[in-house]
């Protein structure tokens, strides 16, 4: 074994063990697991996977979002087709009525969803929109017994209490990127304004969760900044969201330090969080089809959740394909209450295997064709994008 990668091994070893003990690694390792091409891609899932592990087990959560409010914002935040500064044919409506949020809540719970996320447009929420959202927030707790997540732009204490005492766990709101890289994307609020948000809601007693978006042409260093920021802030719940290009956004190409985003570099900017946030809950946020592409089930070793059913403005893969890709790769998909029914089947299904595995709609469908005699046997044209033709004589 060359001493190159004997260096490499020792590394990893240290990062998983500071990782164990929750421990970040140092600023100079989270540059180098980007940029260090001797440090080997699957040794360093697999030291990230044991740092998982240890904090969260096989447990992946899976969150579903949906959109309450939708364009028609007066922020230019450039990675956002609902911002005024986009061009992208976005379809905008006001904000949803209870009705229609209590409709979509119970559609997240029968999709097994652990948690329901609502998002507002907008600069941030009037004392009109916190009342309509306070009432709703109550009644989807009351009645689906789903756990909560808001996303509502930026919010002063005042806001961020009322919200609260509705019964509201966790308030969304994205750092984004880092404060020098900031100025790049939007200039109707600062790097500070998100800060401040995220402080009111912690003293308003609401667990936080905050992410970024990756590929909106900043560099390395912007990226650790925005890490290492969340873990001075202790943040539990951190997006990784990798930037969707949409046309019409003044921000439209996934680059991240000049490069475009390969499957292998977003699975080391995964490891990355990891390591530095060990006992944060990292989710795959937007991009994962795209970026990931056939290398989605490997991110499961670092990242612990994901979302299902697309994202703010475009669409991902469904339910049934993500958590057949969960259970494929050996991990478990956490609920609070019980199966509803037909996902209960649907997962006995996959972990019996086997011919039972074929009876599923969406990943088996057997055609004769008696003239040609041949069988075809198409398998799993589902979320790791991948679709295999068998052919063969038919017996
Ligand atoms: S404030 Fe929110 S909705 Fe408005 S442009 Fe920025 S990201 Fe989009």
């Amino acid at each position: 074994m060359s001493s190159t990668r004997i260096h490499a091994d020792e590394r990893l070893e240290q990062w998983a063990e500071a990782g164990l003990r929750g421990a970040s690694i140092a600023v100079a390792d989270a540059l180098s697991i980007l940029t260090d091409e001797s440090i080997p891609l699957l040794p360093l899932i697999h030291a990230a996977g044991r740092v998982r592990e240890r904090h969260f087990g096989r447990d992946v959560l899976i969150h579903q979002l949906h959109n309450v409010q939708s364009g028609a914002c007066p922020e230019d935040c450039g990675y956002c087709g609902q911002s005024q500064s986009s061009d992208a044919p976005i379809q905008a409506y006001r904000l949803h009525s209870r009705e229609e949020i209590l409709a979509e809540a119970q559609r997240a719970r029968d999709n097994g969803a652990y948690r329901y996320c609502m998002v507002l447009s907008g600069r941030g929420p009037s004392d009109e929109e916190i009342d309509h959202m306070a009432g709703c927030i109550r009644e989807v707790k009351d009645r689906f017994g789903l756990r909560t997540c808001l996303s509502a732009g930026l919010l002063d204490e005042a806001k961020a209490r009322r919200l609260a005492d509705a019964g509201l766990d966790r308030l969304n709101h994205n750092l984004n990127t880092s404060e020098q890289h900031y100025g790049e994307i939007c200039t109707t609020h600062t790097f500070a304004d998100r800060l401040n948000t995220l402080a009111a809601a912690r003293a308003a007693g609401l667990d936080l969760c905050s992410g970024l978006i990756v590929g909106m042409g900043e560099g390395f260093e912007d990226l650790i900044d925005v890490a290492y920021r969340l873990r001075e802030f202790e943040v539990p719940s951190i997006p990784v969201n990798f930037l969707v290009p949409i046309p019409g956004n003044r921000v439209r190409e996934a680059a991240l330090a000049g490069r475009p985003i390969t499957p292998q570099l977003a699975l080391r900017v995964l490891c990355l969080f990891r390591f530095v946030n060990p006992r944060a809950e990292v989710r795959i946020g937007a991009g994962r089809e795209g970026h990931l592409r056939s290398m989605q089930a490997l991110a499961l070793h670092p990242a612990n959740s994901l979302f299902v059913d697309g994202y703010l403005l475009t669409r991902g893969s469904n339910t049934r394909d993500t958590i057949a890709m969960i259970i494929d790769a050996g991990f478990e998909v956490r609920l609070d209450g019980a199966w509803p029914d037909e996902l209960a089947r649907f997962v006995a299904q996959l972990k019996g295997g086997g011919s039972a595995a074929f009876d599923i709609d969406h990943s088996g469908e057997v055609i004769r064709d008696d003239r040609k005699r041949v069988r075809n046997a198409r398998l799993g044209a589902g979320a790791m994008g991948a679709e295999l033709t068998i052919e063969g004589a038919a017996t």
